[in-house]
């Protein structure tokens, strides 16, 4: 049998109720084109783009293109003129069709193509591959997006790990996002983005889970920060509330960079100033993760006499209580840490400990939590934020870069389609 285009478009998309009637190649100054003419089927009538019901035909609007997966790299569109309908129950209204949603411009086959795309190159280098434009590029992503969040699950739902995110420039509201991952065993997943870090943020991002899921939240991990806290107090009380293991590494990080930096400051120019400098990657790195060169560099250091060796030696035996199983050692070890540090002189160190014992039970349910949650969740949920919000310069507007985020992470369902482009 000879392959006909008409033949291979009825095999991946067919339409019932409307046929291929013409395909053309044109060519066009910026190139060669395909153009697929469909028709209704003569006999079947048009459905009312409302409640999908037949209806009869009342008149035709102009012809229309979509643009549709390009055949052999050549850029495709399909041409129809959609016929208006007189449905008993909605009026005259435009048919439904198959092919496409509402006015968009484009197949739901290609913006699902682009989308799936998208997940792999940035949105700018998409629309390069497949010769179409970044605004096209976002508006399929943008529907998949939609699609998946209105078909989503959100029951097995037991933890979440609410997060804020520096996004943009400064310091202002405005640069941060709170996100509300699910960090259970099972699944975990971006749940929710919204703009900036205040109690309302995180009260509409519990309120667009809706009650069910809050109401059936066993533990939220956070970080200490106080309108996170209040909101979580109030709305979820019955959820155990934990405070995050990696957000207590980086205050204990900051506190001892401040210290190093202090101290770097008071000693320039004497032989022991040597000692601290280019030493911030090893100082904040795990101890047992500082190998080689580094290490001996790192030796040297701590055996000396400089308040940073002392600071570096508190985060690294702050790093123990992890091990603990018991709630009740856990917190004895917490009790003699902290008394440690408040003698220490150092003030950013001597800061951390009273936030730890403000604190003390939150961070101690952490021990209750004990292998429900999976403690680095939240930070690879980061860390991938990161490298979303990084991959393109072209998401400057809020709304670009949280569909971005959730077609990456939120693992959401996608559209089904008769034949899968790839
Ligand atoms: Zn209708």
């Amino acid at each position: 049998m000879q392959l006909e285009v008409k033949t291979l478009l009825n095999r991946i998309q067919h339409f019932a109720g409307f046929v291929y009637q013409d395909i053309r190649l044109c060519s066009r100054r910026r190139g060669l084109r395909v153009e697929a003419r469909i028709e209704p089927h003569l006999g079947i009538r048009g459905k009312c783009s409302q409640c999908r019901q037949p209806a009869p035909g009342y008149d035709r609007l102009p012809e229309r293109t979509w643009l549709f997966v390009p055949l052999w790299g050549i850029v495709t569109y399909f041409l129809y003129a959609p016929r208006r309908v007189e449905c008993p129950e909605h009026g005259v209204v435009v048919e439904h069709i198959p092919w496409g949603e509402g006015k968009r411009p484009i197949t739901t086959a290609m913006m699902g193509f682009l989308a799936r795309w998208a997940r792999h190159l940035s949105w700018r280098q998409t629309a390069r591959s497949f010769q179409t434009s970044w605004e096209a590029v976002y508006r399929s992503v943008e529907w998949f997006v939609q699609w998946g969040l209105a078909h989503r699950k959100l029951d097995g739902v037991h933890s979440i790990g609410v997060d804020e995110i520096h996004w943009g420039k400064g310091h202002r509201a405005d640069a941060f996002l709170t996100v509300i991952y699910q960090i259970d065993s099972h699944c975990r997943r971006l749940l929710w983005v919204g703009r900036k870090r205040t109690q309302a943020t995180l009260r509409r991002g519990l309120a667009a889970l809706g009650g069910e899921v809050v109401h059936g939240l066993r533990f939220v991990c956070s970080d200490m920060w106080q309108p996170y806290l209040q909101v979580i107090a109030a709305k979820a009380g019955q959820a155990l509330h934990v405070l995050d293991r990696f957000h207590i590494t980086m205050h204990l990080n900051q506190a001892l960079d401040q210290v190093r930096r202090a101290e770097s400051g008071r000693l320039r120019g004497r032989p022991l100033a040597d000692r601290l400098k280019r030493m911030r990657w090893q100082l904040l790195r795990k101890g047992s993760r500082v190998r080689g060169h580094a290490r001996s560099k790192l030796d040297a250091l701590v055996a000396s006499k400089l308040a940073t060796a002392w600071a570096w030696n508190l985060k690294e035996s702050f790093q123990y209580i992890w091990h603990y199983k018991s709630y009740l050692w856990a917190g004895a070890f917490l009790d003699y840490w902290c008394s440690l540090a408040m003698r220490s002189r150092m003030e950013p160190m001597k800061r951390v400990a009273r936030m730890l014992r403000t604190h003390e039970e939150l961070l101690l349910n952490w021990f209750k939590a004990k292998g429900e949650i999976s403690g680095g969740a939240v930070e690879g949920l980061n860390n991938k934020i990161r490298v979303v919000t990084r991959r393109s310069y072209g998401f400057r507007t809020f709304d670009a870069m949280e569909i971005a985020l959730y077609h990456t992470l939120g693992k959401l369902p996608e559209p089904e389609s008769a034949h899968r482009f790839c």
